[in-house]
């Protein structure tokens, strides 16, 4: 494969195909940039998070409430954190069981979460924009448990039945069928992510998640047949026994049931943090120049199928409205991804759920055990978070620049931030000129700064140039994955 060097402008950029280094330059880049780095979901990220009272963030949403007014949008996040099997790869916080008692445990403090935030918060008023149940599995709930937590979301919130809502819920393949299918679109769901990770048998046994190919053929139609404005595959590279060629096929059957958006993340193996990931042996593992190729292949092939890369991570159709959001400047980055931000504030409800109100992050109690007696004692469990400042906006609004427009406007942030960015950023500049004269960036010094093809592989590590709480030079921390 021979790349395509980028010598391209600011604005013609994203149409650039990406990959086709040839394997002695991705070995260089690989064994100069390879470390890791946090994923940049938010920043400052939630490992940066320290200890926090209810009253900080519900002072936050009184603030936010008395500025925006009641007709602000909202987007709320439900966690169900309950899967019925460990996925090996997981790193997500999640708790395996088959007991359903828990979920009536869950659902009884869900609603009790609810209700405390009604009584001391006028959030409640804001109407519903966005909604997003993730987990853990949210289709581990049985039917009459969808429902009433729906209902219960309707009785406490301010639902909405327009057409440009964003409702969308993470769905394991094999927890669902055509009829449970209908109901999430009866329930008022219009986007559906399919948590497919790969679709190759042997790689699918060694992670402990196997479902079959026309399993998901059904679903697929069913979604499309049932109204549901958009659907997102999960797919995961780096997972064992996965090759060029078998990622080759997988990404085959993917574009045949052509999904309106790709999310395909690079699977992170700390089994000293995450114990389920014990159970693969890191024999089977791609290395590290295996896994850079198979990056470029997902990037080459989607693409060439018509998909746009949009960032780190994520592909959509041209005709998706992120893919519109990047073309017009209004796409933007938080915890669950990229998203057209169409609400100011965030609401996570359920254990381990963040929230952010204005420049407030709040994450809930993280241990279920912990979450339900906080609400027992009728607290809000509000465990931790952080007040973000003026230089944690600056250094989030460079990182958002970069993750979803792979460019930075120098001037604009100069003249939006009243700072010199020579001289503010002087300690990195030696950082930004090695990524220049290793072709990663196009830097106009004083204007605007491009992340070139070669650069887009690399993404993650240019924003890391910019992230504050890095200790550079410390010891690698186990707390993220690698960058690649
Ligand atoms: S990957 Fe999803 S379904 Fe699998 S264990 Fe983790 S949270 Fe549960």
């Amino acid at each position: 494969m021979k790349l395509q060097l980028s010598s391209t402008s600011f604005h013609d950029f994203t149409a650039q195909p990406v990959g086709g280094l040839s394997s002695a330059r991705l070995m260089e880049l690989l064994q100069k940039y390879d470390r890791p780095g946090p994923r940049y979901t938010s920043y400052p990220p939630a490992t940066e998070f320290k200890a926090m009272t209810a009253g900080v963030y519900l002072d936050a949403l009184e603030r936010q409430s008395a500025q925006l007014g009641d007709l602000e949008p909202l987007s709320l996040y439900i966690h169900i954190p309950f899967c019925a099997s460990p996925c090996f790869y997981c790193g997500c916080n999640k708790i395996i069981t088959r007991n359903r008692a828990n979920v009536r445990q869950y659902l009884d403090h869900l609603r009790k979460e609810m209700a405390l935030l009604r009584l001391q918060s006028n959030v409640y008023r804001r109407p519903v924009t966005q909604l997003h149940w993730g987990g853990g599995t949210p289709t581990f709930l049985e039917d009459a448990e969808l429902t009433e937590l729906v209902h219960l979301t309707a009785h406490y919130f301010n639902l909405q039945a327009r057409e440009d809502r964003d409702y969308s819920i993470e769905v394991d393949p094999r927890t669902v069928t055509r009829e449970r299918i209908d109901l999430l679109r009866g329930l008022g769901f219009n986007r559906i992510s399919l948590g497919i990770q790969d679709f190759d048998e042997r790689v699918q046994k060694a992670i402990n998640r196997v479902h079959g190919f026309d399993e998901i053929v059904e679903l697929v139609e069913t979604i499309r047949t049932r109204g549901f404005s958009s659907l997102n595959f999960d797919l995961i590279y780096g997972l064992p026994l996965q090759t060029v060629e078998t990622i080759q096929e997988t990404l085959r059957q993917v574009i045949a049931l052509s999904p309106d958006r790709i999310s395909y993340y690079s699977y992170a193996h700390l089994p000293e943090r995450f114990p389920a990931q014990r159970a693969i042996d890191a024999q089977d593992l791609p290395t590290p120049a295996q896994r850079l190729e198979i990056l470029t292949t997902i990037i080459d092939t989607l693409t060439g199928a018509g998909y746009l890369y949009i960032g780190i991570d994520h592909f959509v159709k041209n005709s998706d409205s992120l893919a519109l959001a990047k073309a017009q400047g209004k796409l933007r980055r938080n915890f669950q991804g990229y998203s057209i931000d169409k609400a100011a504030d965030l609401i996570g409800l359920g254990v381990s759920s963040i929230s952010t109100a204005g420049n407030v992050f709040a994450q809930n109690e993280v241990q279920l055990e912990r979450y339900y007696q906080a609400l027992d004692a009728n607290q809000l469990p509000i465990a931790r978070g952080v007040v973000s400042g003026e230089e944690d906006a600056l250094r989030c609004e460079i990182i958002e620049q970069l993750s979803c427009f792979r460019a930075l406007d120098i001037s604009g942030i100069e003249r939006d931030y009243c700072i010199d960015f020579n001289e503010h950023f002087r300690l990195l500049l030696p950082e930004l000129e090695q990524f220049e004269r290793d072709g990663l960036i196009m830097w106009q010094k004083q204007k605007a700064l491009t992340v070139t093809a070669d650069g887009t592989l690399l993404l993650r590590n240019i924003c890391m140039a910019f992230y504050g709480y890095l200790d550079r030079g410390a010891p690698i921390r186990p707390l993220f994955s690698r960058a690649i």
